[in-house]
């Protein structure tokens, strides 16, 4: 049996009920088979790969906190601490019922190739609680927060782990446990990114996964011969990914007819208004429906199980940017048949497997979120290193090189996929990349 296939059974075996963790590991092992069975004995001699799927540390805790009514609640605690081979672990806090450790699992794993591809120096982790932020009160949002910091502070430090937004997790989320994290330790150091701006945040960070998608994509097409100007995007999602990605496409010239949430569905033929959306989303944390109301040429369409929403719709490239696997076979065949040429994933695996096979061998130009939704975390590492300077740079100064590091990303893998003989397989491409910066780092750190 292939090595690849051996670590992959004992990741399944080791770590039962964790789909979507096996799912990304068998993602990223296939794509790295024609690179390990090249050096196949050194790797397996050195357990490269059973350390490279296993978190260095696990970190799982109680989090109770009094609701409005004052009944104490019980949340679960996560934080993977994945890989710090290239750098302290930074990842998100992702805040929503679904959250479990295998969850957290597959988004720190990803995190780990995810930073890797941005040139900068991050290791990988992820966080987070089954806590539901939705329909709470802003009192209640702060005690979960500060009750979730009052056990997590003792793990995390701007030198050694490095937390951030992710679903359920903005900007309100991050300064009520940055502030715990202060009044706990007494330090004023960058700990968590995605901050306030009037405390320690980067400008453009709000807008960087979405905005970082776009450039990534725009620069994919010019390398296949193609232009974003003039095309029709759908989206999916209406949270800070979906909006900024929606924005930038927009101001490059494409029209964005579709977005989504939990409930519903918007078909907007003149194009997604953005600051309307802003105003619902951001503003009134309100449901799609308002935005349908406000607007006379959108549709609004409830969401109702076994249909394909947004996926229904014709359009030239489409970009999911709501959740994992939210984009199946089903959708990719639909996509297909009405001619998509590009998808680029906003959010972290919202492709199944064999929706992004199926897309490959259609031809579709296909980028998974570790290399197209890079640019939300390679902000972050930009914001560590304001913190770290104890200046602030412009927005137009972050933007420049967050632009400069999804170019750069998407030739480091265009490449990689060329080296290894897989041109325009952009999947294998990125894990490869991102794999043989973290494995050089681990070898020549020793066990
Ligand atoms: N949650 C984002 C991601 O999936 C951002 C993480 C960060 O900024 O640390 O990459």
């Amino acid at each position: 049996m292939s090595y690849v296939d051996e670590v992959f059974d004992m990741v399944v075996a080791k770590n039962p009920a964790q789909p979507e963790f096996h799912q990304a590991v068998k993602e990223v092992l296939e794509s790295l088979r024609v690179v390990i069975e090249a050096n196949e004995e050194k790797y397996r001699k050195d357990a490269l790969l059973e350390r490279i799927v296993t978190p260095e540390r696990q970190i799982l805790f109680r989090v109770p906190w009094v609701d409005d009514k004052g009944q104490v609640q019980v949340n679960n605690g996560f934080r993977v601490q994945f890989n710090s081979a290239i750098g302290p672990y930074k990842g998100g806090l992702r805040l929503h019922p679904s959250v479990n450790l295998g969850i957290i699992k597959f988004l720190g794993f990803e995190q780990i190739f995810k930073n890797s591809l941005t040139g900068l120096p991050i290791g990988g982790g992820k966080g987070g609680s089954d806590f539901d932020p939705k329909g709470k009160s802003d009192r209640e949002i702060m005690a979960f927060c500060q009750s979730f910091i009052t056990e997590l502070y003792k793990y995390i430090g701007a030198d050694t782990d490095v937390p951030a937004g992710d679903i359920g997790t903005g900007a309100r989320e991050i300064g009520y446990m940055y502030g715990q994290y202060k009044r706990l330790t007494g330090l004023y150091e960058g700990v968590l990114t995605g901050k306030g701006l009037s405390y320690g945040g980067s400008l453009a960070r709000t807008e960087a996964t979405g905005y970082g998608l776009l450039y990534l994509t725009e620069e994919m097409l010019k390398c296949n011969g193609k232009d974003i100007a003039g095309k029709t995007v759908t989206v999916s999602g209406a949270g800070n990914v979906a909006i900024y990605a929606i924005q930038k496409a927009e101001q490059l010239g494409a029209k964005v007819v579709t977005c989504s949430d939990s409930t519903g569905w918007i078909y907007d033929p003149e194009g997604i208004d953005v600051a309307l959306l802003r105003e619902v989303k951001e503003v009134k944390r309100a449901r799609l429906t308002e935005y349908a109301a406000a607007r006379p040429s959108a549709q609004y369409h409830e969401k109702k199980n076994g249909e394909h929403g947004v996926w229904t719709v014709k359009c030239d490239v489409a970009l999911p940017c709501a959740t994992q696997n939210e984009l199946d076979l089903e959708d990719a065949k639909q996509l297909v048949a009405n001619g998509v040429f590009a998808v680029a994933e906003g959010a972290n695996m919202p492709t199944t497997m064999e929706a992004t096979e199926y897309f490959q061998k259609n031809g579709v130009l296909f980028c998974p979120g570790k290399a197209s939704n890079a640019g939300g975390v390679a902000t972050s590492a930009l914001e560590m290193s304001q913190n770290s300077e104890r200046l602030s740079w412009t927005f137009e100064e972050v933007d420049a090189k967050l632009k400069n590091i999804m170019v750069n990303i998407f030739h480091n893998l265009d490449d990689a996929a060329k080296k290894y003989g897989m041109e325009g397989n952009y999947v294998a491409g990125a894990n490869i990349a991102g794999f043989l910066k973290v494995a050089d780092a681990m070898t020549a750190q020793g066990i």
